[in-house]
């Protein structure tokens, strides 16, 4: 069993160098090739990738609303809903905080965009408007529960699955009847997902071999700066933030933590989409980091949708960068007023990818810097929202594992085990 284990992770990351190079391979020296671009990169790779995204999707929905109603039933009372909702809340919002005033400080201190040659006025960028924080509250409640299911709103679903998981609590008996229902639902769409894996290696594969053929590696180069204080931001973030976390916090070991959140990194850079990574997420801290169901099927969709560190990591990066190209100063207070905006701002917008930048408008409009400088760092920003992905699914898994040990629903042997069960591997799910 621990050899199939480890095939999966290993064939996905195998499927992911090979992809890298072959994407690389193909953006050097087969740009013109009609055949090639439309056949594989806009053909093959597309569908097949698409393919993959899809049914990762497809599984989020069902699964989120099935297992945070057996999560909330087996919690048992409403208190400890509460409770678990302000620690996962206090705790998204503070490391989404600290995650961008990292950013800040680095980028203030490195100094990207100082002396960059590109014209703004050649790019042009068109920003979305990031919805207000009052919307988002009204809208936290679905008008109609089928078409925030059909839409996919996170939150809505979320707040129709706790109401209803409550209310089977509250009916007793017949309640109990519904809940066995729930159950037995959600061992079998746990069975989809696993199916859905074995897909992972050629989805994964497919994925990133066209990132690299349409986005190429020459792009990084005038924009070398701000991409590496990026990369470098994200990394102590993921290091260093979730390590002292969850040693200090939590008293667990990061070091373990990090081992077995490979494979869910590895999804999340694929699909570059926090959504789509949640079945992955939601499998991996229960069976290999042993976080409950009760607590996890909250908070791990929870976080897909309102924690998203890595992303303000690029939002307090990309500020600094845009202000030192058109030669703006920022104080203090629009150092904090980035800090605010770009956390709430994380609120409102679903983990899907590309949503960071339309985050960042609001955070630029916010302190007066111009929009249209967004244009200047769209070149790199699939790479980066590949990387940053990474890091918000690693931030809801690791609050997940410290809310879950506090609550006393953090099965520690499955934690310290290297080689818990791994049932995100199909065979493994013969029990
Ligand atoms: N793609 C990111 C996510 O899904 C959001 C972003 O930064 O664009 O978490």
């Amino acid at each position: 069993m621990a050899k199939q284990k480890k095939s999966l992770t290993f064939q996905i990351m195998i499927a992911m160098g090979v992809g890298t190079l072959i994407g690389i391979l193909i953006n050097l020296l087969f740009k013109e090739s009609v055949i090639i671009q439309g056949f594989f990169v806009d053909g093959v790779f597309h569908i097949v990738g698409s393919i993959f995204v899809a049914a990762l999707k497809m599984m989020v929905v069902p699964l989120v609303f099935v297992s945070l109603v057996g999560g909330v039933t087996a919690l048992g009372d409403i208190s400890s809903l509460g409770r678990i909702s302000l620690k996962s809340l206090a705790l998204y919002l503070t490391t989404t905080a600290v995650a961008i005033t990292l950013a800040l400080g680095l980028a203030a201190v490195v100094g990207p965009g100082q002396g960059f040659e590109a014209g703004a006025e050649t790019f042009t960028f068109q920003a979305k408007e990031a919805p207000p924080l009052g919307q988002v509250l009204v809208e936290m409640v679905p008008a109609n529960p089928f078409r925030a299911m059909s839409e996919g709103k996170m939150l809505q679903v979320i707040v129709f699955a706790l109401l209803f998981g409550i209310a089977v609590t509250l009916s007793g008996k017949k309640g109990q009847h519904v809940l066995n229902f729930f159950n037995d639902l959600n061992v079998v769409i746990g069975h989809m997902v696993d199916i859905i894996m074995k897909l992972a290696p050629v989805g994964v594969f497919a994925l990133i071999a066209r990132t690299f053929a349409t986005e190429g590696l020459d792009i990084i180069l005038p924009l070398a700066g701000y991409f590496l204080v990026v990369a470098s931001a994200l990394l102590i973030h993921a290091a260093f933030s979730y390590g002292l976390l969850l040693r200090l916090v939590g008293g667990l070991n990061p070091l373990l933590f990090f081992y077995k959140m490979r494979s869910v990194q590895l999804f999340a850079f694929s699909t570059a989409s926090s959504n789509a990574t949640i079945p992955v997420n939601l499998k991996n801290v229960e069976e290999r980091l042993g976080a409950n169901n009760s607590i996890a099927s909250f908070t791990i969709p929870l976080g897909a949708t309102i924690n998203m560190d890595g992303t303000a990591i690029m939002q307090g990066v990309a500020t600094v960068f845009i202000a030192n190209v058109y030669g703006i100063d920022l104080g203090v207070s629009e150092f904090l007023t980035v800090i605010l905006t770009a956390t709430l701002a994380s609120i409102g917008t679903a983990g899907v990818p590309g949503v960071g930048l339309v985050m960042l408008a609001m955070v630029l409009g916010q302190v007066g810097l111009p929009v249209e400088g967004i244009a200047l760092i769209i070149g790199v920003d699939r790479l980066l929202d590949m990387m940053r992905t990474a890091v918000n699914v690693t931030g809801d898994a690791a609050v997940t594992c410290i809310v879950a040990k506090s609550e006393k629903a953090l099965h520690i042997e499955t934690f310290n085990d290297r080689r818990a069960l791994y049932r995100l591997e199909p065979e493994s799910n013969s029990q």
